[in-house]
């Protein structure tokens, strides 16, 4: 049974993977035996430490994914130190918040360029390196509540992470026949930099914890299962399916 989990010597891209959720997913990736690729724009040597620590290998790569002409020296940095790459986890991502009377181009922009296009273009590289070894892989992409709500205040974010939805069905259409399964996590609200105005906000803070079913925020450990799940043998025939990690937010 174990061994549908195990992904001992498999080399994972995680992107955004200095902090927050993307941290829970790398180092539980490296638990469960994966070597970690970990792309963000500043130093993540406190991930290479507990990437370490579970005795796997990390490779850091320091790009801004806001543009799309990094890509290629990804897959180039990960072939040139592993010779392959088994599994993406489509993590980077940033939120701007304004009514949406006031909204800029600029913060519409900087959403959808990372959140969405760099995610579409990232996998597009990685899937093309997944044809090309024979043996399929695994993207995971990182959606929201807002992938199925509205939210507010936040219409670039919106508009990203419901794209983001769309997308995973899309790749999954495409490549599946290739033996690469494409899903997506939708995380809950979770307490990290990202979420930090929402929980320093009294009256937001109340509201939130008030619908979750659990009675509390999610943690960066709380996305280990179902990325390990999703990452891993358990999930071969599991495509194009957007999972809810949200403590019941949306069973409300
Ligand atoms: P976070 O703590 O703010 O971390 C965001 C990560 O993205 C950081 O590692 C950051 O690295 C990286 N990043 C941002 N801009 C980048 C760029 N241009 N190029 C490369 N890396 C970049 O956020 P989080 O809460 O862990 O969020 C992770 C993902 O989960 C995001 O996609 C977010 O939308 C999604 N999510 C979060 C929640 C939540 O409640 N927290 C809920 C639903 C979905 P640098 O520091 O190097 O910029």
């Amino acid at each position: 049974m174990n061994t549908l989990f195990d992904l001992s010597g498999k080399v994972a891209i995680v992107t955004g993977c200095n902090t927050g959720l993307g941290q829970g997913m790398a180092v539980a990736l490296a638990q469960a035996g994966c070597h970690i690729v970990g792309v963000n724009r500043s130093d993540s040597s406190d991930t290479r430490e507990r990437v370490q620590s579970n005795g796997q290998s990390y490779l850091e790569v320091r790009v801004d994914l806001g543009d799309t002409k990094v890509i290629d020296s990804i897959l180039k940095a990960t072939l040139d130190k592993f010779g392959r790459v088994d599994v993406l986890v489509n993590n980077a991502g940033i939120i701007r918040r304004n009514d949406a009377v006031d909204f800029t181009e600029a913060d519409w922009d900087a959403v959808m360029d990372l959140n969405s296009k760099s995610l579409f273009f990232l996998s597009q590289a990685v899937a093309k390196q997944f044809i090309s070894q024979g043996e399929g892989g695994k993207i995971i992409n990182i959606a929201s509540m807002l992938s199925f709500q509205g939210g507010i205040r936040v219409p670039s974010y919106t508009a990203s992470k419901s794209a983001v939805l769309g997308l995973t069905r899309l790749m999954a259409n495409e490549w599946a026949k290739y033996g690469i399964c494409t899903n997506a996590i939708a995380p809950g609200y979770m307490a990290t930099n990202n979420t930090e105005a929402l929980q320093q906000d009294e009256s937001r803070n109340r509201e939130i914890l008030g619908r979750i079913p659990a009675g509390r925020w999610g943690t960066p450990q709380d996305m280990a299962g179902a990325c390990i799940f999703l990452a891993s043998d358990a999930a071969n025939y599991v495509n194009g399916h957007t999972l809810a990690v949200d403590g019941g937010w949306l069973a409300r």
